[in-house]
C-alpha cells in the first residue's frame, strides 16, 4: 500500500512540474498587461492615448489609434 502512495506522489509531482513548465507564458502576461511600461502615444484624430506598439502612422508622421482614424485623417486632409 505504501508503494502505491509513493508512486501516486511521484506522479503528482511530475504533473505539477509539467504544469509549471507549461504555464509561465500565460501567467507572465496577466499581471503586467500588454501596456505596462510601454510608451504611450496620442491619436492625432480622436486624442485617445494608446500603447505605441499599436500605433498607425500617417505619411506626415502623426500617430493614430487605429487604421480607421488613420484613414479618416488622411481623407480629411486631402479635401
Ligand atoms: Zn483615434
Amino acid at each position: 500500500m505504501a508503494r502505491i502512495l509513493f508512486f501516486a506522489l511521484i506522479a503528482a509531482i511530475i504533473y505539477w512540474i509539467v504544469r509549471r513548465a507549461a504555464a509561465p507564458q500565460n501567467r507572465r502576461a496577466d499581471p503586467s498587461g500588454p501596456a505596462a511600461g510601454a510608451p504611450m502615444l496620442q491619436c492625432a484624430f480622436c486624442g485617445v492615448h494608446f500603447p505605441a506598439n499599436e500605433a498607425r502612422f500617417g505619411a506626415d508622421g502623426r500617430s493614430f489609434c487605429g487604421e480607421a482614424h488613420q484613414q479618416a485623417a488622411f481623407h480629411a486632409g486631402t479635401k
